[in-house]
């Protein structure tokens, strides 16, 4: 695995490679890598000759009030869990190398579908991830780049991005990894305490029991989310922020539910926020 820290030489190794007719997968993160990460690799390296992953923990999507100064940093394990898995390149550009000035000025709105929920508790949070992996598509020029669907609303705005602008990127969700206990797995899990893991997980047991009563033939939005809130609502400790049925694609609220919908939830436990979402 070669580490690349500068935008030069990205696009330069990609180049040489594309020169011979590899294809290239990219894996877009934040760090902190554990196996959720890691699966996004194994994805990667079945759809394309070269895998690129970059670490790159990016401010324009943190709020000041949000966790940027604090979130874990862990290079060096990193760079060693993705060689091991298979990484080619791992790009690990400095704040500097993507944003020379402050903040850009030119930024990738992500309109209705970056609107609701994580949207809403997060107003600049898609206006930040869009316009970083708008940037990253034009410094590595993947032929797909791959997406975890523990970030479903992510996938969605960046689905629509690569739409509306013609980007000329795949773009692939892997499945959700989560501990033994269900938990979807985070980089920000670290935060947690015992108890409040155990308080987290409360949030994948609220899901998986929509999922169950859509199984057994509840179709009724309404009635599926009352399933879901009841069982938040009882911990105490935790603070349920949303919980509701959408379509996968739009993100917009359904009052039906069909196969392919999926429900997103989000808590703060502590200081720490937890998101998660499966898909009926
Ligand atoms: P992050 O470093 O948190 O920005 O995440 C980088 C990528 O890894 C995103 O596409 C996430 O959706 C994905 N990811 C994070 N956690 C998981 C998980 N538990 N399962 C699958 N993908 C994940």
């Amino acid at each position: 695995m070669q580490v690349v820290e500068t935008i030069g030489e990205m696009r330069h190794v990609v180049a040489e490679h594309r020169g011979r007719g590899k294809s290239v997968a990219l894996v877009p993160t934040m760090g902190a890598l554990h196996e959720g990460h890691l699966t996004l690799v194994d994805e990667a390296r079945r759809v394309a000759d070269i895998v690129v992953m970059s670490i790159f923990v990016n401010p324009l999507q943190f709020a000041p009030s949000e966790d940027f100064d604090r979130y874990p940093r862990t290079m060096e394990e990193d760079s060693a869990s993705a060689a091991a898995r298979g990484v080619d390149f791992l790009f690990t550009p400095v704040r500097e190398e993507i944003y020379p000035e402050q903040a850009p000025v030119v930024l990738v709105h992500p309109g209705s579908v970056g609107k609701e929920w994580e949207g809403a508790v997060r107003p600049h949070h898609f206006e930040g991830v869009l316009t970083v992996v708008a940037k990253l598509f034009n410094i590595v020029m993947p032929d797909v780049a791959v997406f975890g669907q523990k970030d479903l609303q992510q996938v969605a705005v960046v689905k629509r991005m690569v739409r509306d602008l013609n980007f000329p990127v795949g773009i692939l969700m892997a499945p959700i990894v989560r501990e033994s206990s269900g938990l979807a797995m985070s980089s920000r899990n670290r935060y947690l305490s015992a108890k409040d893991r155990e308080l987290g997980l409360i949030l994948s047991r609220a899901l998986f029991a929509m999922r169950d009563a859509f199984a057994k033939g509840e179709r009724r939005a309404s009635a599926l989310e009352a399933i879901g809130w009841r069982m938040l609502e009882r911990v105490v400790g935790l603070t349920p922020r949303y919980l509701a049925a959408v379509n996968a694609d739009t993100f917009q609220r359904v009052n039906n539910v069909r196969h392919g919908d999926a429900a997103v939830g989000a808590i703060r436990v502590g200081e720490t926020r937890l998101i998660d979402n499966i898909i009926f």
